[in-house]
This record gives C-alpha cells, sequence and structure tokens, in this order.
C-alpha cells in the first residue's frame, strides 16, 4: 500500500499533457529514421560545412546531425574528431572537471533489464544509507581522496523520496573535516534520480541541487518498451521524456541528458539527443548542461544476451565525436565504466570524468577506513549497480591530465555565484565563460595539490600553475591586469591555507 500510495503520489498525467504539442511528444521514430536513411549520401564538401557551422556554437539542425551519423569513411570521421577538440578547447579550454559518484540506496521498485538494482534481482545485497552514514562517506570523499564535486545516485523507492534525497544533500553539505593545510568539503552536489513531479523537484531546488540527472536510457520507443516493463513506473516513456521540462519549470536551470548505448542504435540515439536539446531550447531558450553517454556494463545475476546493439569503441568515440560538435555547448561527462585506454582516447573532447569512484552502497568508507588514505581499487559486484573498469586513484588521474596539459578542475562555482541556466549559456557560447572557470579552476587545483597530492603530483601540478598564470598575463584581451593581480594574490591565499576562495 505504501509502495502504491507513492507511486500515485509521482506520476501526474496534467504534467505530461502540459509538454505536448497538439497531444504529441517531441520523438517521432518514423521521422528520425527517415531523416538518417536520407542522408546516407555525405559528401565530403557537406561534411566540412557542416564543421564549419558547428564553430558557431549553435545546436545542430536534425539534417545536419543525420548527415553526421551516417559518415564510415576513417579520414572524414577524423575530421569530426578534430572539429571536436576545437570545439571543446574554445568553450572549456584545457579545463576537465572531476567528481565522484555517491550511491545513497540499492532498493528499487523498477526492473529495468539492464540494471543490477532491478527488484527481480534476488542477487543484489540492498541497502539504503541512513544520513550518518552519507555523512561519513562525505568525509571519506572531502577529507581523504580530495573531491569537492558529487553526483548523488538513487534508485527508484518511497525509501529515497524526495524528501531522503532533500535531506541527504543537507547532510553531504554539512559536512567538513580538517585536512593536511586546510579544510576539506563537497560544495556541488547533482542528483542522478528518477523522474520526479515539480512539486518534488522544488523540494530538491531548496536543498541546494546543482544539476539534475535523468537519462532516457533511449529514445527508440519500441525498445523503450522491451527493457522497461510495462507497468513499472519507469515504463512510462513520457513521463520521463519530460523530467527535464518540470525541472525547468520547477527552477533548476541545469539539467543534464543521457542515453545508455548499447540498447537501440546509436545513430537513433543520437537524434533523439538532439530532438531533446532542441526542445529544451525551444521552450525554455537553454538546452542541457550536460550530456552523458553510459555504455552498458555487466551487473551482477543480470543476463545480457538479449543486447542487440552493443556499440563497438570505434563507434563509441566517433559518437562523442558527433555529439560534441552537435550539442556544442554542452558539458559532456565520461565515466569510469569505460576502460583507462577509452576514456584517455576521448578525453580532449570531454568536460567532465569521475575519479577513485566506489559504487557500492557504504563502499568509501569501506575501502578507507581510519587512517588509511590510499585504496586498492577492490569492487564488490553483488553491493553495486554494475562494475567498474578504471580503478585509477583520483591522484594518478591528476598527474595524468596535467602531463597532458589539461587543468583538472574541482571548481563549484558556478551556481553558488548564480551562473547556471541561461547566464551560462549565453557566456559558453561567446567563449567566456572560460575566464572565470579557468581562475577557478587553478584555485581549486592548488587546493587539491595542497591538501591531497602526492609530492610527484604536487611539483608538477605547481609548475603547471605557474604555466597557466604566466599565459593568463600574456592574454591581456581576455584578462585585466587587475584580474591577474586578483588571482596571484587568491593563490597565495590558498597556499596559507585558506579555502574555497571563487571568482
Ligand atoms: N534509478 C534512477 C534511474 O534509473 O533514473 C537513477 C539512477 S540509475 C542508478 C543511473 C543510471 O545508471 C541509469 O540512468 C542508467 O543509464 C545507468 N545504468 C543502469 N544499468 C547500467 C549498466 N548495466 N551499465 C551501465 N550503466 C547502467
Ligand atoms: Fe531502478 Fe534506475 Fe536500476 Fe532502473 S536503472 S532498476 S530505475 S536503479
Amino acid at each position: 500500500e505504501k509502495i502504491q500510495n507513492w507511486k500515485d503520489h509521482l506520476v501526474r498525467q496534467d504534467e505530461i499533457d502540459r509538454y505536448l504539442d497538439h497531444g504529441k511528444d517531441f520523438i517521432d521514430d518514423n521521422a528520425i529514421e527517415a531523416e538518417i536513411g536520407a542522408n546516407q549520401e555525405v559528401s565530403p564538401e557537406r561534411v566540412r560545412a557542416i564543421l564549419k557551422k558547428a564553430h558557431e556554437i549553435n545546436l545542430m539542425s536534425s539534417k545536419d546531425a543525420a548527415a553526421l551519423v551516417n559518415v564510415t569513411d576513417p579520414a572524414l570521421r577524423k575530421e569530426v574528431y578534430t572539429a571536436a577538440c576545437e570545439i571543446k578547447k574554445h568553450v572549456y579550454d584545457n579545463r576537465l572537471v572531476t567528481f565522484a559518484p555517491l550511491y545513497c540506496g540499492s532498493k528499487c521498485v523498477n526492473r529495468c533489464k539492464y540494471c543490477g538494482f532491478r527488484s527481480d534481482n534476488n542477487e543484489m545485497k540492498r541497502r539504503v544509507l541512513t544520513m550518518d552514514e552519507i555523512k561519513k562517506e562525505a568525509e571519506v570523499l572531502a577529507g581523504k581522496i580530495g573531491h569537492k564535486r558529487l553526483v548523488m545516485v538513487y534508485g527508484e523507492h518511497p525509501e529515497t523520496d524526495a524528501q531522503y534525497i532533500a535531506d541527504s544533500m543537507k547532510a553531504v553539505y554539512s559536512v567538513k573535516v580538517p585536512t593536511k593545510n586546510g579544510f576539506g568539503q563537497i560544495r556541488r552536489v547533482n542528483i542522478n534520480a528518477a523522474p520526479l513531479p515539480i512539486e518534488d523537484l522544488k523540494i530538491l531546488q531548496e536543498a541546494g541541487i546543482g544539476t539534475y540527472q535523468v537519462f532516457q536510457e533511449t529514445y527508440h520507443k519500441k525498445t523503450y518498451r522491451e527493457v522497461h516493463p510495462e507497468g513499472t513506473l519507469k515504463g512510462n516513456y513520457l513521463w520521463r521524456l519530460y523530467a527535464l521540462h518540470r525541472s525547468m519549470d520547477a527552477g533548476i536551470d541545469d539539467v543534464a541528458v543521457g542515453v545508455l548505448f548499447g540498447l537501440a542504435d546509436w545513430k537513433f540515439e543520437v537524434m533523439g539527443l538532439v530532438a531533446h536539446a532542441a526542445d529544451l531550447e525551444k521552450r525554455y531558450g537553454i538546452g542541457p548542461h550536460s550530456v552523458s553517454v553510459p555504455r552498458l556494463e555487466p551487473a551482477e545475476g543480470t543476463d545480457f544476451s538479449w543486447v542487440k546493439h552493443g556499440v563497438s569503441d570505434e563507434d563509441f568515440k566517433y559518437l562523442i565525436a558527433v555529439l560534441r560538435v552537435a550539442i556544442p555547448y554542452a558539458g559532456f561527462i565520461v565515466t569510469n565504466r569505460e576502460k583507462p585506454e577509452m576514456l584517455d582516447s576521448v578525453i580532449d573532447m570531454i568536460t567532465q570524468r569521475d575519479a577513485d569512484s566506489r559504487l557500492g552502497i557504504g563502499a568509501y568508507a569501506d575501502a578507507f577506513p581510519d587512517e588509511k588514505t590510499t585504496s586498492d581499487g577492490h569492487q564488490e559486484s553483488e553491493r553495486q549497480q554494475f562494475v567498474l573498469n578504471d580503478m585509477r586513484s583520483l591522484d594518478t588521474v591528476v598527474q595524468e591530465s596535467i602531463k597532458r596539459g589539461h587543468i583538472i578542475s574541482f571548481c563549484t562555482a558556478g551556481y553558488r555565484c548564480g551562473r547556471t541556466g541561461n547566464k551560462i549559456m549565453t557566456l559558453l557560447k561567446t567563449g567566456k565563460e572560460g575566464h572565470f572557470c579557468k581562475m577557478n579552476a587553478i584555485l581549486t587545483l592548488q587546493e587539491y595539490l595542497d591538501d591531497f597530492a602526492s609530492p610527484e603530483t604536487k611539483k608538477m601540478g605547481d609548475e603547471l600553475i605557474s604555466k597557466e598564470l604566466g599565459e593568463i598575463e600574456d592574454r591581456p584581451a581576455d584578462f585585466t591586469a587587475a584580474q591577474v593581480v586578483e588571482l596571484k594574490k587568491a593563490r597565495k591565499r590558498i597556499q596559507n591555507g585558506e579555502r574555497d576562495l571563487y571568482f
């Protein structure tokens, strides 16, 4: 009865109908398939013209996106990849933001065919963290590993309803732990949770949510029905499709889209993501803040023999390039689901990756008991949603990034000084967002180096920061002399133990 009442509270037909256009949603399977079919012959000239237009940092038309997904010639694909790297550099410079996932509960009423948490999986050990346990996880993440940003993840269950999500976010924000030279804290919490009604989303807004992520999993309606059984909450395609529209109406204007690649044809999914961004732009004037591209991974007690659309490494890399140029203003997230080699090969196109992640419920506190500050990367599949492929430590990820000339950023300033939604979109499109972010990336990297880095990483990081400061001084068109002075002063203050300074 409790579950039924909660289900009745959640799904509201009027909060679907209000977004339909003459009774229709924005995904027309036949039209998408026809457009892919009609754009199969793509000349190199056409691809180049599309890529030239993409540099204007506007959402691509569905026709142009259809042309790009059809490219098979490796040399031409390479041109798309090069354009994707250029656009990433233009909009986000050499920054790479890092975060960690925090799984709060593995109880779920749904039966998504691909997920270890599905309710009919008896091999899963299930648990929902208490607020004290959540604080313990945050203490490890912020005090031992060195993270500042989290994505908190929940199954769909009355024990992890909107109030629980809000409380768990507040529990994380309340944690402040001493570190070697200052203190550690989580300053931005993004949420990956089930679609919620507007009333519930307002509760999350008040609790200080960063970005609200809901992945459609697949835009292909027939496939959606096959993998999300009829009658389950997640079985309602339209309730999920408009989750981010409701979020915008609840006042959360940083929203993130995603597809679980491997369920349906990747070309169709790319078109679905572009259509989703277009509908958000049409109604709210802003598209998604970020795009996630998870690929199916093995999960405990879960059969995957039904999978027909597994994406090869080569196509995966290419589809990220296409999305990067098609939704050029968005951040792109690739996670430790991928092997280190794959992550490294797409790193110049993306803006966010996780590091030192644990998916098991309560697994951070278990992996770093007492005084321990390093962990062996052990995973327990019966406690987690799926299995990770990259268990490199945050220190290693920071060091490898520095070697590539990337600044790992722990910046969380954006939403705290109102740079969200429309404001950030305008800054991103004009390339101006980068100026604030560059300065904040430098300051937050300095915090990490002084509090958590190994001696070798610290040395390399300090050198990179000094080099970056020199370059900034040589760019008077982008950074005023006063800004450079302020930035250098702030760096000194951080080196002297102050924390959380930002522009
Ligand atoms: N339960 C909520 C939902 O489904 O929206 C939110 C969290 S769910 C735990 C987070 C995401 O994990 C899902 O949206 C899905 O894309 C991804 N996921 C589920 N099973 C997966 C698997 N076997 N491999 C990779 N990603 C998976
Ligand atoms: Fe539940 Fe989300 Fe897993 Fe589906 S994907 S079974 S909704 S946790």
